[in-house]
């Protein structure tokens, strides 16, 4: 990075959320990027624990990703994906394709999980009007779901603070419990046994509260991610499944954090054995290295729109400027063909085990009160200080960064780790030996 007086002037950008506010005192620079490390300004390697936001699958600037957005960039700039096409994105669509769930073979494309999130919904709800079933309006989510920043993403997530600024955002949104239950599955290593019986109330809620012809569609993360991972009880999602067929629902699953084998398969829908109606991606799409989203849709919800009947027919208005931006989709391309000519998902499947014994030997850390993992995710959660929530979490965060030159994820209370695909034993140990000590100093 150049060493300019403009390079560390922290005056202009708006950083996401709220984050100058600590940045300001403790600023933290990536410079560069490869494999398994960041770099940083003053010339430290920082191993990556968390695949930067749960995104570059693949490991950093990896080196037929970057040379296919090149070519790209130096061939075909930027082409509208209406009115017109382009080769990539029909291409991108198919390679998306190839890999997902049987069934799902139809993709909408966009430029994040947000807008992926958006798009489901907008679909779910403009496909039931198509067939002549315009009542079905209601979307139900979950407590403590991130589904993104969109109006619709905050509205079927259930986070309050993403919330409370914006107004009352959709109208006609429910939410479902969250299935986090640490009394019963506290260090459970993979799936909780116990709690498939909360996919219960959506029935329950749909018989007493809804009208269930009302209801539009269920939007679901597999895993819950950002919010501090929390696993679906074993039978939890099949049985979400069943109830929405019972009554005519979609069921969408939200896999911008489990799509491109974070669970050691392609997506979340292959490990649970679920099919869902729509698949939300993004981040692995591309490996990060541009941003694209994606919205996978059965067939026969997308020949829905092609073959409405004239009085029903609408145009499904919705896309945007960079659907399929070309460099994305030259990367999205490049990003399917390598996780599957090397072999990824299954080498994440491979070192899940590892990965899994190495969390949990953090058990009986100071303050540790949950470890839950599943694949190459896992979520320690600490015991919080009352009315300083976030302190302690947050505290060992920059203590990993600068102490053990390792970067993991605080959310809360809840550390979360999420590494590039490629990670190798050793790389394991250092991670978790790293955040063990600062654990046991702290
Ligand atoms: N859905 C889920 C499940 C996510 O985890 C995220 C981001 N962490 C989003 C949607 C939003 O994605 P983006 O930040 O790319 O808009």
């Amino acid at each position: 990075m150049p060493d300019t007086p403009q390079a560390r002037d922290t005056s202009h950008f708006w950083m996401p959320f709220t984050a100058n506010r600590q940045f300001k005192s403790n600023p933290r620079m990536l410079v560069s990027a490869s494999g398994m490390y960041y770099y940083t300004d003053d010339g430290r390697q920082i191993l990556d624990g968390t695949a930067g936001l749960w995104c570059v699958n693949a490991g950093h600037c990896h080196p037929k990703i970057t040379e296919a957005i090149r070519r790209q960039a130096g061939e075909l700039d930027y082409a509208p994906a209406f009115q017109m096409g382009h080769p990539q994105a029909f291409e991108a669509a198919s390679a998306l394709a190839s890999i997902a769930p049987a069934g799902l073979n139809r993709v909408f494309f966009c430029n994040d999980g947000s807008e992926a999130v958006d798009t489901a919904l907008k679909i779910a709800l403009a496909y039931h009007r198509v067939r002549g079933d315009g009542l079905r309006h209601r979307l139900i989510g979950r407590e403590r779901a991130y589904h993104g920043v969109g109006f619709g993403g905050i509205s079927v997530g259930g986070i309050a603070g993403n919330r409370k600024h914006f107004g009352s955002a959709l109208a006609a949104v429910d939410h479902l419990r969250h299935p986090l239950d640490m009394a019963r599955n506290a260090f459970t290593r993979g799936l909780p046994q116990q709690g498939a019986e909360l996919a219960d109330e959506l029935d329950t809620r749909l018989l007493s509260l809804h009208d269930p012809s009302t209801v539009a569609a269920v939007i679901v993360e597999p895993i819950q991610g950002s919010t501090g991972v929390i696993l679906p009880p074993v039978g939890y999602l099949q049985k979400l499944r069943t109830i929405c067929d019972n009554y005519g629902i979609l069921l969408i699953f939200d896999e911008v954090i489990t799509g491109f084998g974070r669970l050691g398969t392609a997506f979340g829908a292959d490990y649970f054995g679920v099919v869902p109606d729509m698949i939300t991606c993004a981040k692995g799409l591309t490996n990060a290295a541009v941003p694209m989203g994606a919205v996978l849709v059965r067939q026969d919800i997308h020949d829905a729109f092609m073959d409405a009947a004239p009085e029903n027919a609408i145009e499904f208005f919705h896309g945007y400027t960079y659907t399929a931006h070309p460099l994305a989709a030259a990367a999205a391309i490049a990003a399917i063909d390598v996780y599957t000519s090397e072999g990824l998902f299954t080498q994440a499947a491979t070192m899940a085990p590892l990965f899994e014994e190495a969390a949990h030997s953090l058990k009986g850390l100071p303050y540790v009160k949950d470890i839950r993992n599943l694949g190459l995710v896992c979520g320690i959660e600490l015991e919080s200080i009352p009315g300083k929530p976030t302190t302690r979490a947050f505290d060992i965060f920059l203590k990993c960064f600068w102490e053990k030159n390792i970067l993991i994820r605080t959310t809360g209370d809840i550390i979360a780790l999420s590494p590039p695909l490629i990670i190798n034993r050793a790389q394991i140990e250092q991670l978790f030996e790293g955040l063990g000590d600062v654990l046991r100093n702290i």
